[in-house]
């Protein structure tokens, strides 16, 4: 085999940072890293680059088909009222058109190799394919009248019989929006069946909806037609957490107490946390010092362009950074690096035989003291651009898909 060596000042392999380290490469894929002087006399010379070798990064949380509302939905007043802004700025105006297959090429810019995209018309199926971008479409339904959620599961289905083939490394997974939008059965039955994702806890209007069927959630599905609503349980976690397990994300988790933190421990799930999007929306963030004591797996994302700024993991990493000084960035860059939360488990550890996507962050000749916190503080919240060093390549299938359910079956596809 033809090796490269690609030496760094610092490389980051997920797990560990190397001062001086090398990656060699053949091809994409990693044949082995570690320290430069130990690389260099098995592969060869290395081409030293004045830059930081990281693996590529993952979004975990996005809505890249609202990319064309981005600045366009003011935040401040809570979730019922920005989901009510969001409702009615779509039905205007329903269509990414360019503003989607830009922020794909975006993403890739800010150095992600791997999505938890969710969508409700696919739309994204086919740019992230083109770009090589991997990980999971959660095709997302809601309803919660029993009419409601039938019609969208129907239309779901026909949606996904008329999908293209997902490209290699992606998988599309049928998901419930929310507890306080889609019919509590199907809720279940969806996280059940997994990999899934799901709103949960992002603002304490859900917490009044499940406890008393009231507020402004309970408001807004009498207004679609729902009959009056039961008390469905003390919380949305609690609603939500008996169907979780590892292959769910539990996105937003801010509004969370001893119980619902209890709850999301023993499920296994992933919490991910978008806080530009939370700070916009609602002006608040989970609490993170006490999901890390918990030992919960996080990941991080940006949620669409019609709450965050930018698609970047590492500048949301950066207002975490901002809001909790006494978590270290080194603590926070595994957050950015979860592919397995998302079905890409390559991405986000530099392992020997993996393809995991290799970026260079640009030193420009400073040497910081700590360069997980240079990485987060410097590179990640002035949004910086990466270059490729190795693209990700998902490993070939080792098993068939598995088949669509025949037409008419209550549980969803995939
Ligand atoms: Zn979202």
């Amino acid at each position: 085999m033809s090796v490269r060596v690609v030496a760094g000042r610092w490389v980051f392999t997920g797990a560990a940072v190397l001062a001086d380290g090398a990656i060699a490469l053949d091809g994409d894929a990693v044949a082995a890293v570690g320290p430069r002087a130990e690389l260099e006399p098995r592969f060869g010379p290395a081409e030293r680059l004045d830059a930081v070798l990281l693996p590529a990064l993952v979004n975990a949380h996005t809505h890249l088909e609202l990319s064309h509302l981005g600045g366009r939905i003011p935040g401040g007043e809570g979730l019922p009222a920005w989901v009510h802004l969001l409702v009615a700025t779509r039905a205007q105006d329903p269509g990414p058109g360019r503003a989607l297959e830009e922020a794909v090429l975006d993403l890739v810019d800010l150095g992600v190799a791997a999505v938890g995209d969710v969508s409700n018309t696919l739309a994204s199926l086919e740019p992230l394919g083109r770009a090589g971008v991997a990980g999971t479409v959660f095709h997302e339904v809601f309803g919660f009248s029993e009419r409601r959620i039938e019609a969208a599961l129907a239309q779901a289905r026909a949606l996904r019989e008329a999908a293209p083939a997902a490209a290699p490394g992606l998988r599309v997974a049928t998901s419930p929006h929310a507890v306080y939008s889609t019919h509590p059965r199907v809720l279940a039955e969806l996280l059940r069946a997994g990999p899934a994702s799901v709103h949960l806890a992002e603002d304490p209007a859900e917490r009044e909806f499940c406890v008393a069927g009231s507020g402004p959630f309970a408001a807004m599905n009498r207004a679609l037609g729902s009959a009056p609503l039961p008390a469905l349980g003390r919380s949305a976690v609690a609603v939500a957490g008996p169907h979780l397990g590892r292959g769910s994300l539990a996105v937003h988790a801010v509004d969370l107490d001893e119980e619902d933190l209890a709850v999301l421990g023993q499920s296994g799930a992933t919490v991910v946390l978008c806080p530009r999007s939370n700070l916009h929306i609602g002006g608040r963030l989970a609490d993170l010092p006490r999901l890390l004591a918990a030992g919960l797996p996080l990941a991080v994302g940006t949620d669409s362009l019609a709450s965050a700024p930018t698609l970047s993991p590492l500048a949301e990493l950066a207002a975490l950074a901002r809001a909790f000084p006494q978590v270290p960035p080194s603590r926070l860059l595994p957050l950015a690096w979860n592919g397995a939360a998302v079905g890409a488990p390559a991405v986000g550890r530099l392992a020997a035989g993996a393809a995991p996507g290799i970026l260079a962050a640009p030193l420009g000749g400073v040497r910081p003291a700590d360069p997980a916190r240079w990485l987060v503080e410097t590179f990640g919240a002035e949004e910086r651009r990466f270059t490729w060093i190795a693209r990700h390549r998902p490993a070939p299938a080792t098993s068939a898909p598995r088949p669509a359910p025949p037409a008419g079956e209550t549980s969803p596809p995939g």
